[in-house]
């Protein structure tokens, strides 16, 4: 038999939540956004199940174009564009649309082949200060793309730093959004500006397309939980007992003794580590379930295990099931208590863990 843990991916999980984003979003088109193999998810599970989105978002350029060999025939956008000069070819090949964010990438397409038709999204640096040309710049690298043969359309595309934040002070929703819209005034193309906190919190700035990820993997962006969004997760991570220890008030648990019992308990040590993705800064007391019940674990995580109280739950023992995210506990809860986010576990997943599928 296999070590026990096991992820399950739910296609039905995953087919809801891109019908709940694209019902937020109606009259634009969707990008699913499938970057970092899909949160963590798959990619090729990932483009099956997305088979209604209009289009399919990454940052990988191999994966991109992995996407085109596996036979998906609809759009795909390179969110932070292309790397150097000479992938081009390869992405006009494909017919891969890109990010356009800084004038030395204006520059590669501008010394690249003249017969190149190329779709690019025009990013706009509106206040989170990663990627994109400031609002002041951002009219004349229009014109210029404008300007060049081979750029067959232009998408102007800015980021949120606080959709799901509106009223946050150092960069206030509608600020960023004025930037933009004074910004774009006048100049013809579509407009996509929505992640997952966007769509979901701020219906009437759908524009053209929307980019939603994380709720598409039934977690929550922020600014509610992902059940108040209708979501359902789509990753359920499970594991084993494999062993048990009865310890005594004093005893310690684990690496740097960061556990020690006040009272007689039963533990139970569980086959999942941070080696499989498991957050090694979750704290004692980050919940979990053990055969149905709810509770918590005790002691540092270690690279293959980890330790769980089981005061609580009588009738479990070696071989007992432990969930530690997915159907019945949250993985934003198991985040948050760990001082993390749902993206980070879900991306973390590692590729020794075996991965089902279900419906
Ligand atoms: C990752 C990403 C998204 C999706 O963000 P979520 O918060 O996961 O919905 C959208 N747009 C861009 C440019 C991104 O990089």
């Amino acid at each position: 038999m296999p070590r026990p843990i096991l992820a399950s991916i739910s296609i039905s999980a995953l087919q809801h939540n891109l019908a709940v984003a694209k019902k937020h979003a109606a009259g634009a088109k969707a990008w699913a956004v499938v970057k970092a193999n899909a949160y963590g998810h798959g990619l090729r599970r990932a483009m099956q199940a997305f088979a209604e989105a209009d289009g399919l978002a990454l940052v990988e350029v191999d994966y991109a174009v992995q996407l085109r060999e596996w036979g998906w025939r609809k759009p795909i956008l390179l969110l932070e564009g292309f790397f150097d000069a000479s992938d081009l070819p390869l992405l006009v090949q494909h017919d891969i649309q890109f990010a356009v964010h800084c004038k030395e990438q204006i520059a590669m397409l501008e010394a690249g082949p003249r017969e190149a038709q190329y779709d690019v999204h025009l990013k706009m640096n509106s206040g989170m200060n990663r990627l994109g040309f400031k609002p002041d710049a951002y009219r004349a690298a229009y014109e210029q793309l404008k300007a060049m043969p081979s750029v067959r359309s232009i998408t102007m595309m800015t980021h949120f730093a606080n959709a799901d934040d509106a009223g946050n002070p150092d960069l206030p929703f509608a600020e960023q959004i004025k930037r933009f819209n004074d910004a774009t005034a006048g100049l013809s193309g579509q407009r996509s500006v929505c992640n997952s906190a966007g769509d979901l919190l701020h219906e009437e700035f759908a524009f053209d397309w929307v980019r939603p990820g994380v709720m598409l993997y039934g977690a929550t962006p922020g600014g509610g939980s992902a059940q108040d969004f209708g979501l359902k997760p789509a990753m359920t991570l499970e594991s084993r007992i494999i062993g048990i220890q009865h310890i005594v008030a004093g005893d310690a648990v684990g690496y740097g003794s960061r556990f020690v019992a006040d009272k007689r308990m039963t533990i139970g040590v569980v086959a999942c580590g941070y080696a499989d993705g498991y957050p090694r800064h979750a704290p004692n007391g980050t919940p979990v379930v053990v055969d149905g019940v709810r509770t918590v674990t005790v002691g540092r995580v270690s690279m293959d295990m980890l330790v769980v109280d089981l005061s609580h739950v009588p009738d479990s023992g070696v071989g007992s099931k432990v969930m530690l995210w997915g159907a019945d506990l949250s993985i934003d809860e198991v985040a948050f208590a760990a001082g993390t986010i749902g993206y980070e576990l879900m991306c973390a997943l590692a590729a020794r863990v075996a991965v089902k599928e279900t419906a």
